[in-house]
């Protein structure tokens, strides 16, 4: 079977490489729309690839932001989650969706097994290593790690506009996570959700639940509404809002 992606292709992995000072290890799931050229674009038009179904618009642009403020670690996965949802168990229904809010996806519609291996080995594993290998490093050499996930959501869903302006999501530990919703409601003054409008799940997640709820690393979910970070002005406020919940948080966590 021919390879998913080809020379023209690039690697699934964005890493800012090592960056030991600091304990924040930040990571996007969703940070691009690109699709490999061989699935031709999913037979989806220009227009429907630029909507959230197939990204978290502003997610790698506030990760980048956040990660040169805190001198941090940053890893990206770089194709769609039409492609292939970095953040879904590989083995769930929805990661290799059919449908995303109302948009059928037709270049998955008859995938095959082995085209769903395809994606898993060449995008999905690749990704996931890079994160495993990081933290395994960072473990033997006795360094303190904080596993953030960056994520953007829609304004509006199903026709159904959303209020609050930001969510933090957890689940097992929630101490990092309360920490971080705490502070940011303080500093904005802004409306942010708790667990709303998903909350993080072995079912609807895998990042957090395998790279750090499994290993005991305090983690955090944030999403912030797509409508403000769209353009480079409000990266650049919510990257500010962030770092500044995450160094509050750690200085909190490490008073206990
Ligand atoms: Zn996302």
């Amino acid at each position: 079977m021919l390879p998913l992606l080809t020379a023209d292709d690039p690697s699934p992995v964005l890493s800012n490489g090592a960056h030991d000072h600091s304990p924040f290890v930040i990571v996007v799931d969703h940070a691009s729309a690109r699709i490999p050229l061989r699935l031709q674009s999913l037979g989806l038009t220009q227009d429907a690839l630029a909507r959230h179904i197939a990204w978290d618009i502003g997610a790698l642009e506030i990760a980048r932001r956040v990660a040169h403020t805190l001198d941090a670690t940053l890893v990206a996965q770089m194709y769609s989650r039409l492609v292939i949802d970095c953040n879904r168990h590989p083995d769930a229904d929805s990661s290799i969706t059919q449908l995303s809010e109302y948009t059928p996806i037709p270049g998955n519609a008859s995938i095959t097994a082995q085209g769903a291996f395809a994606r898993r080995q060449e995008i999905f594993d690749p990704y996931h290593a890079h994160i495993l290998t990081l933290l395994d490093r960072r473990s033997e050499l006795g360094l303190d790690t904080i596993l953030v996930a960056q994520h953007t959501m829609t304004d509006v869903y199903k026709g159904v506009r959303r209020d609050m302006q930001a969510a933090i999501l957890y689940n097992r530990d929630p101490i990092f996570a309360r920490y971080v919703r705490d502070f940011l409601r303080r500093d904005t003054g802004l409306v942010i959700a708790d667990n709303e409008p998903y909350f993080l799940s072995d079912a609807t997640d895998y990042t957090i639940p395998i790279h750090a709820e499994a290993r005991g690393l305090p983690s955090v979910e944030i999403e912030v509404r797509q409508d403000l970070v769209s353009t480079a002005e409000g990266q650049s406020e919510w990257a500010a809002h962030i770092a500044r919940a995450l160094v509050a948080a750690t200085e909190a966590l490490r008073s206990i």
